[in-house]
Formats: structure tokens, C-alpha cells, sequence
């Protein structure tokens, strides 16, 4: 009998950790409070940006860079196989990622050459954008960014496709504290769940599940703003700029964000942060100005300090696996936090050393 491993949240870290595992002969069932690739109550993974790249790399550990680079670099392969297996286009688009000052050069092109990412120096005016801060920009020609819900649609119809069982619209109750061996997890309508092994991947909401067996968890919801607008002149690349991006779709959408706001569980839009957002995009692009919003709307990031996740093995609960608290970059992070969690609950050779992502001791 292959060994039945039960995910906890259907958000993007648990839908390709259910994909590794089903890849590496596992049986797999996700427990999902409300719908795979949705949004009802402020899921993360819906609502992301979809840029394959940390915003400045140059910023974060190398722990949370030898995740980001190795999405980064598989999201091709993935997206491919999504796409001719489902039939469902994730839109992954090699659409660069333009810099527009301030930012430390030397910092920023040092990072480029260590991680072998093309950088090249290019006038800001030249892509007809404005940059308050000076002209001399840099260009990064690889990056590539995804479209989240149509990722996510094609994650979930290809585990449909491979047997993997979705319990949607089923919420787990936090876990007691005094656990000691997990083999059964109970819902709140009163079932009980059984598994082999458990992989909590339930984003901000993972401190609220684990509190009774994990106190020293550090996640809380970080919420984060964006909306859509339809420009008028079709931009190709992402563009940066102090802490806010455009982000051109392939149809030509234009997604513009983000904020970091720590309001806990409030998945709401607000009137000032539109206000703000525009008045930012609009600094960059004047000819946005004036043109409707076609859409606006929030995430719950699974804020943790210094952006890094933890994955691995609970020191002491029996069977529970964490693969959570991806912060800012849990897509591009997905694929590479996927793989060695997976390696871990299969006893296999992980691909990255484990131990910066351990969950800590009391
Ligand atoms: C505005 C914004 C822009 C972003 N842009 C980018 C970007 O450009 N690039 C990038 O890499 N990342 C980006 N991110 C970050 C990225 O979206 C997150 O890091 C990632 O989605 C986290 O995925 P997750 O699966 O852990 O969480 P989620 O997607 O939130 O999934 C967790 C799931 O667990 C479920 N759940 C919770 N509790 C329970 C329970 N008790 N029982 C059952 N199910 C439960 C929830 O319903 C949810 O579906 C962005 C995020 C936001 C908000």
C-alpha cells in the first residue's frame, strides 16, 4: 500500500507539494476550507502578483534565494507540463523586469553576476516610463512571471487528473495541544481525517492551526492590495520602482501594486489605499490616468520574519509535516519548498540542505 499523505490547505504551496508527492508514487488528499483556486476569505495564492523573482533579491538570505532561484528556473518546465496535460494555460510570460531608481546598483549588480541573472544598464526613457529618481535603470531580461488563478486551475484540474482527493469546503480544527502522534486530524463538522503523514501548508493561517503544538511559529497575516487596470498602450515588461510594481498580462491587463499591511484577518479593499496605488501608477505611466479600475482586490500573505518558510518535520508531534510562511514569494518559492518537503516525508535525498528551514525547538 502506498503511503497516504494528507495536505492541509489548497492554496499554491499545497497544490505542488501534492504534485511532488503524487510524482513520487504517494496517495495524496488535500483538505481545503473553501474552494481550490478561488478566493473567498483572502487566500494568498489567487490574489499574488505572479512575478517569478523576489522584488530585490539582493535583500534576502541565501536560504530564501536558493528557493526563489530554483522556481524560478522550474516554472518552465511546469507551466509545460500543465499545460499539455490539462490543457489549461498557467500564461507564464518571459516578460523581463525593468528597475527604475533608487535602488544600490553595486549591490544589485553584484547579485546578478553571483546568480548568473542578466542585468544590463538602460535608460528608463527609452521604455517611455517616468522615473522621478533618475534615469539610468537596469534591465533583468529573464524574468518571467505567471497569471495565479489560471496556475492555480491548472494545478487543480491536473490533480483531479492524477486521483488526487480534494476535500473542499472542509475546515480542520486546530490541533490540541499535548499531541503527540498524528494519525488522525478531526474536521469541524466532527469527522475525522486519517493519513500516514500530515503536511500543514495552510498559509496565515497556519499559526491559528498549529498554536496548541507549536508555539515558537512565527506567521501572521500580512495583507497586500492590488488592482487592475486596462491601459492604453500595452507595456511588455514588469516594472519596479521603491517598493511598487506594474505588471502587463498577456491580454494586456494591467496589474498594479502592492501593500504590506499587518490588519489581521481583514481581507477588505479600501478607498486610500486605491487612491495611493494610482497616484503611484500614474507617476510611472501618466497615461493611466483617469482610466477605470476593473478590478481591486486583497491577499492574506503568510507573513514570517525575514521571509523565510519553514519546512520540515515537527520536532516532536509524530507524522506532522510544515511547509508554510512563504511570505512575499510563495510562488516563485513553491516549487523548490515542494520538492524538499516532499524528499522528507518520502525519506529521500533532499536537493537543499533542510536545516535553515527547520521549525525550531521550544
Ligand atoms: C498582493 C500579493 C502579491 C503577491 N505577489 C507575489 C509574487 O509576485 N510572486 C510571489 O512569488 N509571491 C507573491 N505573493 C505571495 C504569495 O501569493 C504567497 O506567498 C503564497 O500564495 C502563499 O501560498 P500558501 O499556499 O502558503 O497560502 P494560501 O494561498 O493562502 O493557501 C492557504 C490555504 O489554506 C487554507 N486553510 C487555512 N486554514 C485551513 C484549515 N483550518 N483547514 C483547511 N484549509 C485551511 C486556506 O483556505 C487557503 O486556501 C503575493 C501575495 C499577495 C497577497
Amino acid at each position: 500500500m502506498s503511503r497516504h499523505v494528507v495536505i492541509v490547505g489548497g492554496g499554491i504551496v499545497g497544490c505542488l507539494t501534492a504534485m511532488e508527492l503524487v510524482q513520487r508514487g504517494c496517495r495524496v488528499t488535500i483538505v481545503e476550507r473553501n474552494q481550490i483556486a478561488s478566493q473567498t476569505s483572502g487566500e494568498s495564492s489567487w490574489a499574488g502578483a505572479g512575478i517569478m523573482f523576489p522584488l530585490l533579491p539582493w535583500m534576502y538570505s541565501d536560504q530564501v534565494n536558493i528557493l526563489t532561484h530554483y522556481g524560478a528556473q522550474h516554472y518552465g518546465e511546469i507551466c509545460a507540463q500543465l499545460l499539455r496535460d490539462t490543457g489549461i494555460d498557467p500564461q507564464m510570460l518571459n516578460s523581463g523586469f525593468l528597475l527604475l531608481p533608487t535602488f544600490d546598483r553595486t549591490q544589485a549588480l553584484d547579485w546578478c553576476e553571483r546568480y548568473q541573472v542578466t542585468a544590463r544598464a538602460v535608460s528608463a526613457a527609452d521604455y517611455g516610463v517616468q522615473s522621478p529618481h533618475g534615469d539610468e535603470a537596469l534591465w533583468l531580461p529573464e524574468v518571467n512571471q505567471v497569471r495565479p488563478p489560471c496556475l492555480m486551475h491548472a494545478l487543480r484540474a491536473w490533480l483531479e487528473q492524477k486521483q488526487v482527493r480534494l476535500l473542499e469546503h472542509t475546515q480542520l480544527l486546530p490541533l490540541p495541544a499535548g499531541t503527540d502522534q498524528l494519525t488522525a486530524w478531526q474536521t469541524q463538522d466532527g469527522e475525522w481525517i486519517r493519513g500516514d503523514q500530515f503536511v500543514v501548508t495552510s498559509g496565515a493561517w497556519s499559526f491559528e492551526l498549529l498554536k496548541g503544538v507549536a508555539s515558537q511559529l512565527q506567521i501572521k497575516p500580512m495583507r497586500g492590495q492590488i488592482v487592475l487596470y486596462k491601459p492604453v498602450k500595452n507595456l511588455n515588461t514588469v516594472i519596479y520602482r521603491e517598493g511598487f510594481y506594474l505588471v502587463p498580462r498577456r491580454d494586456g491587463y494591467l496589474l498594479a501594486g502592492s501593500t504590506l499591511e499587518d490588519v489581521g484577518f481583514d481581507p477588505s479593499t479600501t478607498p486610500e489605499v486605491l487612491a495611493e496605488i494610482r497616484q503611484k501608477a500614474e507617476a510611472i505611466l501618466p497615461e493611466l490616468s483617469g482610466l477605470p479600475i476593473i478590478k481591486h482586490w486583497s491577499g492574506l500573505r503568510p507573513g514570517t520574519p525575514e521571509n523565510l518558510p519553514v519546512i520540515g518535520a515537527h520536532p516532536s508531534v509524530g507524522n506532522l509535516f510544515l511547509n508554510t510562511g512563504h511570505f512575499r514569494y510563495g510562488l516563485t518559492m513553491g516549487p523548490g519548498s515542494a520538492r524538499l518537503i516532499a524528499a522528507l516525508i518520502c525519506g529521500d535525498q533532499p536537493w537543499t540542505d533542510p536545516s535553515p528551514y527547520a521549525l525550531p525547538e521550544h
